[in-house]
């Protein structure tokens, strides 16, 4: 075995998602002429922000985010596996030998471990630093002889956790997220050795890579992560080494995808992304963040080993994303099955998944899309998925997370303070803390300005030169940007300043959005107070001149209210805007609209917007005021139509001030408006279930929603995992009430879960503490896709209870339940 070298001396400046050294790559273990991205990253240990939106975001991530994140690691038993895992290795005897909830439970503490070594790259905190080492300590005392690292295996490698295998790295290729585990592991070594100087991660991490280096690879044994970011952290390691072994094995487990391999799992091979070589795919699909943290891997393989053909793929997957796959919050993944990314134009909202992971991994793909090929339009999407749906997976107080990331609530969302399965939360805290890294970049004599934010840098210029540059502004409420440049000696530089597309009327680098206006009011760039022409180039004015100290660069990008549609073909956005200012996507909530209902408002494409700061609210929001149409039904069903005022917040703003209605997608024309239910005895009744359930909220079921279909899945409630048995929902009515009539829809999702019509049915009435069947002559229906109708004697009640025998081997579920 060779021994991993290490680059001598302290690397100083490293980006967090691929740590560049400032000292040449060793180059001569390389199948070719040693290479990497054209363009650099100016590493974010090297830019300060001051700013009123990012610099108390992060700062939150630091004092609040991580230090819950690692409480909750603990409180989960996520370090406890750990201690269990190094006892066993001491041959005690466990008296818990329970395995770990999920296998892939050890990477949350790789992923705060790294998102806290961010934060000391550029905080120093002796407590954090040293219950770091505590940590290490109890992940190194884990590892087995030969390096080996997974915690369920080695508390109890009899009896692991099932996704496991009876052997190591026997269902690797989609369950046991064994090399996912150390591809976070690699993550994280690299980031505590670039903040810290200490090796005890990085050595733990290097001992499994040569376990891998040993195993895998022509000749040895042939598998490929079932959950991809081996091979980004592969890369981190050869980049933190110099040892080519590391690339080799991360080309290696790309390229090792063949679809004729044989199948370990009940997953389609889409779902991994292992149905195609990596080189032949062309289009977006299976779960959304394993996608893209391999699209990601692959970009860096062909930044570093020139192949074109991985680049090839990853820029025909770019074009299927942005043209038919992307969500206007920059989201990714529209469907809960399989967490994956959905068909062409499919981009529902209620249920759309989003997953926040997702758009982690987003950002980290379209900044490397962007370091290879310096063309703005990658920035755009990564401005567009990092200001909405990326933040928006973490509440303002950093103590609550989404999961899924929707576009439009009925009140049957709310974030929570972890998760089961808690990938988002700790992929929070390893992206906030490295936010800075994504401003600058640099190649040559050429910088690159790509996001605007209040802050200082120092920028080390390929050419020897160096930068400092201060950013003043308050984006992204305000598009004014006053930089003022600081070479170390007057030096003919170009700087590229950004113009985002959506200030050259672009909504999106593709016609799957635009804006419905043209806005006119024009771009101001000036050098020194001169104004200069505005020439865009691949998304940039180039300013090539000699720069002094103090020159000043002034932008100002207009921030008109832009309306946008979508593509036709995108179903569920049809005769629907969406509200966008900057680079901020809005929505409507509850608690800025009268009466709290949102999902029934039509805003008309003449209706005036206005903007407004507001300083007291949700932390400083630009809101958004105009009027709307209210539309609601009366008692005789006829649309009653109301002028009212309405107000958007930014869309990352939503779900911090409790559960209730939010759409970003507003009807503008009146055959796409629901109108507001009239109170029926069924909506104002209070729900309740046999067994309380978190996973879905029964209220689902008298939100006064008609169902498309019994498979609709925008608002249902069902019992499972519960099969065959008899359960029961029931309605406490406002006040006493006669009724004589009860209409089901079923849910039934044949053909995606295990939901069906229940085998019967019967309706309750409350009488004292007792509950009595109605009496009824007609039959209990089961249809499917319609109301099924029971009419009964009637009875004066305050309450009706809704039994329902399952099928065997069946759970059954409601779309909507009405009562006259
Ligand atoms: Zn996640």
């Amino acid at each position: 075995m060779k021994k991993a070298s290490l680059i001598i001396g302290v690397i100083l400046c490293i980006l967090p998602t691929y740590a560049l050294s400032n000292k040449p790559q060793k180059a001569k273990n390389l199948a070719k002429t040693a290479q990497d991205y054209p363009v650099k990253p100016v590493p974010f240990t090297s830019v300060h922000f001051n700013d009123q939106f990012w610099a108390p975001r992060i700062e939150i991530n630091r004092t609040v985010t991580i230090p819950f994140a690692f409480q909750k690691d603990e409180e989960t038993g996520r370090m406890y596996n750990f201690e269990r895992a190094a006892a066993a290795l001491k041959g005690e005897e466990l008296k818990d030998k329970k395995p770990p909830g999920y296998p892939f439970d050890d990477t949350d503490v790789y992923k705060v471990i790294e998102g806290a070594s961010y934060t000391l790259s550029v905080h120093p905190d002796p407590k954090l630093d040293a219950y770091i080492d505590g940590l290490i300590a109890k992940i190194g005392a884990a590892q087995e002889k030969d390096g080996y690292l997974y915690t369920t295996r080695t508390i109890d490698p009899e009896h692991p956790h099932r996704w496991a295998g009876t052997k190591r790295w026997e269902l690797e290729k989609v369950d046991s997220h064994e090399l996912y585990n150390l591809g976070h592991l690699y993550e994280s070594a690299v980031a505590h050795y670039q903040a810290t100087g200490k090796r005890s991660l990085l050595d733990i991490a290097l001992k499994t890579a040569d376990l891998l280096d040993r195993t895998f690879g022509p000749g040895k044994e042939s598998i490929w992560p079932g959950h991809q970011i081996t091979e980004m952290g592969l890369v981190k390691l050869y980049r933190v080494t110099g040892d080519d072994r590391y690339l080799k094995l991360a080309k290696f487990l790309l390229d090792v995808r063949q679809p004729d391999a044989p199948k370990t799992s009940n997953h389609r091979p889409e779902y991994n992304q292992s149905h195609k070589k990596v080189v032949e795919q062309t289009e977006a699909v299976g779960h959304a963040v394993r996608a893209t943290y391999m699209y990601s891997g692959m970009a860096d393989v062909a930044a570093l080993t020139g192949d074109p053909s991985y680049l090839n793929a990853i820029d025909k997957i770019w074009d299927n994303v942005v043209t038919r796959k992307l969500y206007i919050t920059g989201g990714i993944g529209a469907t809960g099955s399989g967490e994956a990314f959905g068909r062409d134009y499919e981009l529902p909202n209620m249920t759309a998944y989003n997953e926040t992971c997702a758009a982690v991994g987003n950002d980290y793909w379209n900044h490397r899309l962007y370091l290879l090929h310096a063309d703005a339009k990658y920035i755009d999407v990564m401005e567009r998925t990092l200001y909405n749906g990326l933040i928006s997976g973490v509440s303002l107080d950093g103590k609550l997370f989404f999961y899924p990331n929707p576009l439009e609530s009925n009140g049957q969302h709310q974030r929570s303070p972890w998760f089961g399965v808690a990938c988002c939360p700790s992929n929070i805290t390893r992206f906030l803390a490295s936010v800075p890294g994504y401003v600058y970049a640099q190649k040559g004599d050429s910088l690159y300005i790509n996001l605007y934010v209040g802050s200082t840098a120092e920028i080390k210029m390929d050419n020897g030169r160096t930068v400092k540059l201060t950013q003043e502004t308050r984006y992204p409420w305000d598009g004014a940007v006053k930089m003022t440049v600081n070479p170390d000696k007057n030096s003919n530089l170009t700087i590229n300043v950004r113009i985002p597309g959506w200030a050259h009327n672009d909504a999106v680098p593709s016609d799957l959005y635009r804006f419905l206006d043209k806005a006119d009011e024009p771009v101001v760039l000036k050098v020194n107070g001169k104004q200069v022409p505005i020439k865009v180039d691949r998304g940039y004015v180039s300013l090539n001149r000699n720069w002094k100290r103090g020159d000043v660069i002034e932008l100002t990008l207009p921030m008109p209210i832009r309306r946008v549609v979508t593509n036709d073909a995108v179903t569920a956005d049809r005769g629907r805007v969406a509200l966008q200012r900057g680079p901020i996507v809005y929505c409507a909530e509850w608690p800025d609209n009268p009466g709290g209902f949102v999902r029934n408002l039509m805003l008309s494409d003449n209706a005036k917007l206005g903007a407004e700061f507001r300083p007291d609210l949700l932390n400083g929001v630009t809101v958004i005021k105009s009027k709307a149409t209210a539309f609601a039904y009366d008692e005789k069903g006829n649309v009653i139509k109301t002028q009212q005022d309405f107000t958007a917040i930014p869309y990352y703003s939503w779900a911090n001030r409790g559960r209730g209605q939010m759409i970003v997608w507003i009807p503008n024309s009146e055959a796409s408006v629901k109108p507001r239910p009239f109170p029926t005895i069924a909506t104002t009744s209070k729900v309740t279930v046999a067994v309380p359930r978190t996973r879905l909220n029964p209220s689902r079921i008298n939100d006064g929603d008609d169902p498309v279909s019994s498979s609709d899945p925008s608002s249902y409630f069902d019992w499972w995992p519960a099969k065959g048995r008899t359960e029961w929902v029931q309605y406490a009515f406002d006040k006493t009430a006669t009724v004589s009539q009860s209409e089901v829809y079923w849910f039934d999702d044949t053909g995606r879960g295990e939901v069906r019509v229940p085998a019967s049915w019967r309706i309750l009435y409350k009488v004292g503490e007792e509950w009595r069947p109605v009496e009824s002559n007609d039959p209990y229906g089961v249809e499917k896709d319609r109301y099924n109708r029971v009419s009964f004697k009637p009875v004066t009640t305050s309450g009706l209870r809704l039994e329902v025998t399952m099928q065997p081997n069946w759970s059954a579920g409601i779309q909507e339940w009405k009562v006259k």
